[in-house]
């Protein structure tokens, strides 16, 4: 990719950053970030604590501390210290950094603002501090991603969060383990509707309207299918719902093939900018905190190369967790904007990422947890997933939901790497939600998705 596009009319053609110091603007907002992630308060907080623990050992009276501080001053005894305890490798043991067992990856994305934390991750470093070599690579649709996962092209990839458990189930493909290693993104998504149907807000008004949704095992699909069936309309059989790939959506919506999306930003942000639709909802009105992306691979590639995938398990919290921050999100905008990455104006992702944003019905809003970065794959999440293949007829029989669940859902290995970094890990397994107001009980699961009125047995032929 070329710093300088002169051609580009989404951009505007700068030579350099504000600072003078960097080719462009997204390498300067990748350095200020980088610099950020390493620091004192981010990473220091543990050595220092290892630290002053091990200089309690070597002085475990303080006068003595204090004596000797006084007398060669801070800086000659932080040398001194430093130079008999081999802090660094002490770290090194404390996160397990066994040899890897493979370090030139291939992880797919899909280029949408749910998979911020493994983009960023490429040009903040993450990765290569981890020792590995990664290739992020743009992909055109999900299919592409499952087909490159199954035929092990990629190594590691962002998957819609139900694509596992699919795959798993042998739902649309042959059978293959899968596994969630983390969640990507929680909210970020929305329901787009073109301009000419400004005023049908209500859902009972959209009979006979075409949608489209990125994947078929996706968490789009079943929000749409929930909301619009909450209102009365069979999804099968009062709207139509497509698969679009997310790049396409804003074309199809000009063109009229399409009525509306419910569909990944920043195309719902897009649409807005390009006066082609407006935001009829954001799918954090219907389940504030639900899943949507993931970040994952097969089990034999865990099973194969544990120390890698551990590696990639830090890299990727350590975005999520630089991701879920108010202050850096204006600049993560910027690193992410690039055509090597979304490919798309630094403006539309600013006002996805930060939640200032134009509706396209002349607001403009502020909602700072539009999108979020919560990476915990629990595992009622995946539980509430299985219960929408059941009741949509995509999966038949008897469900053993919670066995898959746990099958799928990586839930201990994210909290373990998790507390490893020094990042809070919450307690439990199966944390309750409501889904539109209507409660979520996981063990509850089966009475669950017969609980609708508007279900199906089977899938229509
Ligand atoms: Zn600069
Ligand atoms: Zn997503």
């Amino acid at each position: 990719m070329s710093a300088y596009d002169p051609y580009d009319a989404d951009r505007p053609l700068r030579l350099g950053c504000a600072c003078g110091q960097h080719t462009s603007d997204a390498e300067h907002a990748a350095a200020t970030l980088r610099e950020r992630s390493e620091a004192p308060d981010v990473v220091a907080s543990t050595s220092a604590f290892i630290e002053a623990t091990l200089v309690k050992a070597l002085f475990p009276q303080d006068a003595l501390r204090r004596r000797f501080l006084r007398a060669v001053g801070r800086k000659t005894a932080a040398a001194a210290i430093g130079s008999v305890l081999p802090l660094h490798a002490l770290q090194a043991m404390a996160q397990d950094k066994a040899p890897l067992e493979k370090k030139d990856l291939k992880i797919g994305f899909i280029p949408i603002t749910c998979a911020t934390p493994l983009i960023m991750a490429h040009p903040l470093g993450f990765y290569s501090k981890q020792g590995l070599n990664v290739e992020v690579v743009k992909t055109a649709g999900w299919a592409l991603i499952r087909d490159k996962m199954l035929n092990k092209e990629y190594d590691a990839t962002h998957f819609l969060s139900p694509m596992p458990l699919a795959i798993s189930l042998g739902l649309g493909s042959q059978a293959t383990p899968m596994n969630v290693a983390t969640i990507q993104n929680t909210n970020g998504q929305a329901i787009t509707l073109a301009m000419k149907h400004k005023d049908k807000r209500d859902p009972k008004d959209w009979k006979g309207f075409k949608f489209a949704v990125p994947f078929e095992y996706s968490m789009h699909n079943f929000l749409l299918r929930y909301y619009v069936a909450e209102h009365g309309l069979d999804p099968d059989r009062d709207i139509q719902i497509r698969v679009v790939p997310p790049p396409e959506m804003v074309a199809n919506l000009r063109a009229g093939n399409i009525d509306g999306f419910l569909g990944p930003d920043p195309f719902n942000q897009r649409a807005v900018f390009e006066e082609a639709g407006f935001i009829h909802l954001l799918t954090k009105e219907l389940w504030n905190g639900h899943p949507c992306c993931a970040f994952g691979t097969s089990t034999e590639f865990i099973q194969k190369h544990p120390n890698t995938f551990a590696a990639l398990f830090r890299a990727v919290l350590t975005a999520a967790a630089m991701a879920r921050e108010a202050k850096n999100r204006e600049l993560i905008a910027k690193v992410i904007a690039p055509q090597a990455y979304l490919n798309q104006p630094e403006t539309v992702i600013a006002q996805v990422l930060t939640g200032r944003f134009a509706d396209g019905l002349g607001q403009v809003k502020n909602v700072p947890d539009r999108a979020d970065f919560d990476p915990i794959p629990w595992q009622s999440m995946a539980v509430w997933m299985l219960t929408q293949l059941k009741r949509w007829g995509y999966l038949k029989g008897d469900v053993n939901y919670k066995q898959i669940a746990e099958k799928v859902f990586l839930l201990t290995d994210a909290k373990k790497h998790m507390k490893a970094l020094g990042q809070a890990a919450p307690e439990g397994a199966y944390p309750k939600f409501s889904v539109m107001n209507k409660p979520f009980d996981p063990d509850k699961a089966e009475a669950y998705a017969q609980s609708f009125a508007i279900k199906r047995d089977a899938r229509p032929a």
